[in-house]
């Protein structure tokens, strides 16, 4: 572990308030967060919102809130904006002791202003990178560079490194396409006479063709997965996953989990690809684990109040939320899956005419005479072994010999009433064997 000075670990997640941040960028804090946890550090959030004209005050919100969600809570919350005094204090030092000068310039549109130049001493720099390794790179052809637009505007790289070095930052943990700043920011740490921080850049998350992930290649703003109904937990665990490899083939962390494990050394250099199955299968994973209650809650959540009413009423509901557990990704399944009808069977009895229940070319007597068969066999399974299996079971083998559309077609159309639908085994669990022989019954009398 690189404990700086023998103190505690101090890391933080530096967002810029000029956008909307998708998942990948929060991959960033996920990481700076879970190191703090790991080393008992402390993890700072510090809103960098010195650019006044593209700052927004709802970003900031957005990363708060996304923040809170993803359960990465911080030590403490510091906005850059908040600290310009002291970057004019240093700005000034700098200027006193001839570090950085005042230069009267033209700008593009041919108007005079003042920019603040930091004396680039032109030489070489090391640092050394905990994913990277050591990385050296000469500053020469970087030439004075700006630092600030005056003495009260700084600029991001005097700005950043001002804070870092003010508010203890021992591990910059960030994305490697700030690579290229760090040795400018290293003078600026070296003039400043601060502790140089340790660095960890974060290969690139990708989109599925390998290009960077943006809002163009279809990234979405994180708390729209929240509105999805996926599971904080599930993305926490997905996101700690792209780059870090916990060294075995598991896949499953909690939150507690990733804080034990999560080192540098299991960084990849390599870009990650940002896969919406595959975070899918992670919240599908965090979903069949959820506490019972907790379940069952969340999909209540999701049912429409006329549908939650009936399903009480009708004493499904807790039927419902089992079978749901198997076959749902995220929660907005179940909203979809109520739209389309998918359980509206369970809380009413299906209508239909006698030419629905019959399969394609097959008439209705050929119809009625495939229910009766599916009624006898029915009735053999007994009431305490109903279950999706044993319903499928003692159908099965009729079914295959007789055609399965020709008997399954009619069966499934009694127990629902639908074109679309699970298929009837499933249908027949959850209406029970009592509800199950009344449809199928009913189903041949229409035949009749
Ligand atoms: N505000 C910068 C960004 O969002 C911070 C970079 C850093 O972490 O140092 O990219």
């Amino acid at each position: 572990m690189h404990r700086h000075n023998g103190g505690q670990l101090v890391t933080r997640f530096a967002p810029s308030p000029t956008g909307f941040l998708h998942a990948g960028n929060y991959r960033t804090a996920v990481f700076a967060y879970l190191y703090a946890r790991h080393t008992q550090g402390t993890f700072l959030v510090r809103i960098e919102d010195t650019d006044k004209n593209r700052s927004e005050k709802q970003y900031e919100t957005q990363i708060l809130e996304s923040l809170e969600w993803l359960g990465l809570e911080y030590d403490a919350l510091h906005r850059q904006s908040e600290w310009v005094h002291e970057h004019t204090r240093i700005l000034k030092d700098f200027v006193d002791r001839n570090l950085a000068y005042v230069s009267k310039e033209k700008n593009e549109e041919g108007v005079e202003r003042e920019l603040v130049r930091f004396r680039n001493p032109g030489k070489d720099v090391t640092f050394d990178d905990l994913i990277r390794g050591p990385i050296t790179v000469n500053t020469a052809d970087l030439g004075d560079f700006v630092i600030a637009k005056s003495m009260d505007e700084p600029l991001f790289h005097l700005a950043n490194v001002a804070d870092d070095a003010l508010q203890g930052v021992t591990h910059i943990i960030r994305g490697e396409d700030h690579i290229s700043n760090t040795p400018r920011q290293i003078l600026i740490y070296e003039a400043l006479g601060a502790h140089m921080p340790h660095y960890a850049h974060l290969p690139l998350v990708l989109a599925p063709d390998k290009s960077k992930l943006s809002k163009r290649k279809g990234a979405r703003p994180l708390l729209e997965y929240r509105d999805l109904g996926y599971e904080p937990g599930a993305l926490l665990n997905y996101l700690a996953m792209l780059g870090w490899h916990p060294g075995t083939d598991e896949e499953f962390f909690t939150k507690d989990d990733l804080i034990e494990r999560f080192t540098f050394d299991q960084v990849n250099k390599s870009g990650a690809v940002y896969d919406e199955v595959k975070l899918k299968w992670f919240n599908r994973e965090h979903i069949l684990r959820l506490p019972e209650d907790e379940f069952n809650q969340k999909v209540e959540k999701k049912l429409s109040d006329d549908f939650r009413t009936k399903a009480k009423e009708a004493g499904v509901l807790e039927l419902l939320f089992p079978l749901l557990r198997e076959r749902i990704e995220t929660f907005e399944d179940v909203v979809e899956m109520e739209k389309s009808g998918e359980f509206s069977y369970m809380v009413e009895k299906p209508s239909y005419t006698p030419e629905q229940l019959t399969w394609k070319e097959d008439g209705t007597a050929e119809a009625k005479k495939h229910l009766e068969k599916v009624l006898e066999f029915l009735n053999t399974v007994p009431e305490d072994d109903w279950k999706e299996a044993s319903v499928k079971n003692v159908l099965w083998e009729y079914a295959s010999d007789s055609g399965r559309g020709s008997v399954l077609w009619p069966l499934r159309y009694a127990l629902t009433g639908k074109e679309r639908s699970p298929d009837p085994f499933f249908v027949a669990d959850i209406l029970g064997k009592d509800e199950t022989i009344a449809r199928v019954t009913e189903a041949i009398s229409k035949l009749a």
